[in-house]
């Protein structure tokens, strides 16, 4: 295992902004993961495991300890019978191409979430969503070291405190779990609608009838490419914001107050609103802030872009003014979605 010293965050994040961290080292397989956490414990130095970065700021300060990527690569089928298929991957493993390799087999349960950025390690970490899937939906299983029992565990999906946007591993057990493989039940067969009103929007335009994982796939590829920025090419997080869920009670008081329709889903007993829209009206479409050199991307205003930011604290100047102008039109407080890293 090779440890590098002084390595540029910058290159460890999508929004390409950030300090350097102390210690790096990339796991190709878990042995390397339990070497790695060893050199750090005896070092008494905090530890850090991603993917590639596209859910994560990490600060100007930089980070003092061990960041360990993850690499570790596994795409194993197990068919049970004619119907279900489970398929186990490795964390490292890019997100799309596990998508693209089941949609190839003829697996259902994962095609909405094609073209998603990252590692299949990280999906379960805020159980990824999109177009109607989350991971929480098809995830069995998940492989660990839990830096709590010392040893590799395996976690059922009902032990992950999956929610909207959000999982155990975010919250109460936060930084407890070095995830090293994901298994997902899917099955071989036709994904069932109704589908995501844009999915079949578009699925009706282009006239297709029979909708296969590969069609549903391509429609979600064909959407997301209109709207949303690749972050290979502009500096991004992707949603920069969660669309905020708030009570019946108040989404009926701020409709009436502002006697127009917002645009919102049913959450439970709550109400999600577009977080989208929020910001839209508060004059932030398509805005770009001279003064931090963030922007909001013209078709998706929940996407903050670094179009020419010094460093975080101009990113986060300009992420507080969109929370200001929304708190003072609306009551809601948005909240962040990528993490800001270290805690
Ligand atoms: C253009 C764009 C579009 C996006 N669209 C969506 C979308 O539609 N839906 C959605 O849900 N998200 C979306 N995202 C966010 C992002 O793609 C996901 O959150 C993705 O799962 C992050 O993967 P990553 O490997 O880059 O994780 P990182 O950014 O590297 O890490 C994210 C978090 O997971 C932790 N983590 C990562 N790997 C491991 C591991 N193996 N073990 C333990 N902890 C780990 C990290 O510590 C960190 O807390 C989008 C991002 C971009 C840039």
């Amino acid at each position: 295992m090779n440890i590098l010293e002084n390595v540029d965050l910058r290159a460890h994040s999508t929004m390409r902004l950030g300090g350097t961290t102390r210690y790096y080292c990339e796991a190709t397989d878990r042995m390397e993961v339990l070497e790695a956490l060893s050199w750090a414990q005896q070092r008494n130095l905090p530890v850090q495991m991603i993917g590639s970065g596209s859910n994560i700021v990490w600060k100007d300060e930089g980070f003092s300890g061990l960041l360990i990527v993850n690499k570790i690569l596994r795409y194993e089928l197990f068919k049970e019978d004619e119907t279900n298929v489970y398929l186990t991957v490795g964390a490292g493993e890019p997100w799309d191409s596990v998508v693209e390799r089941s949609v190839q087999a003829g697996l259902t349960g994962i095609e909405a979430l094609s073209l998603v950025p990252g590692t299949a390690g990280a999906t379960p970490i805020q159980n990824v969503g999109a177009y109607g899937q989350d991971v929480s939906q098809t995830l069995t299983t998940i492989e660990a070291y839990d830096t709590a029992a010392r040893d590799f565990i395996t976690l059922p999906a009902y032990d992950c405190g999956f929610g909207y946007r959000t999982s155990r591993f975010k919250a109460t057990d936060r930084g407890r779990f070095f995830i090293t493989a994901v298994t997902f039940h899917l099955t071989i067969g036709n994904p069932e609608g109704p589908y995501y009103p844009a999915v079949g929007n578009y699925l009706r335009e282009h006239n297709i009838t029979e909708v296969t994982p590969a069609t549903l796939r391509q429609a979600v590829i064909a959407i997301r490419s209109a709207k949303l920025p690749d972050p290979a090419v502009v500096a991004n997080c992707g949603s920069f914001f969660a669309n905020p869920i708030i009570s019946s009670g108040q989404f009926n008081q701020l409709s009436a107050d502002l006697d127009t329709e917002i645009p919102h889903w049913k959450h439970d007993a709550d109400i999600k609103v577009s977080a989208a829209w929020l910001i839209e009206q508060t004059g932030f479409k398509d805005y770009h802030d001279s003064e931090t050199g963030v922007a909001t991307w013209p078709t998706q205003p929940l996407v903050l872009v670094n179009e020419a930011a010094a460093n975080t604290t101009a990113l986060l100047a300009f992420k507080q003014k969109i929370i200001t102008a929304v708190q003072a039109k609306f009551g809601i407080t948005l909240q962040q979605e990528p993490e800001l890293l270290p805690l």
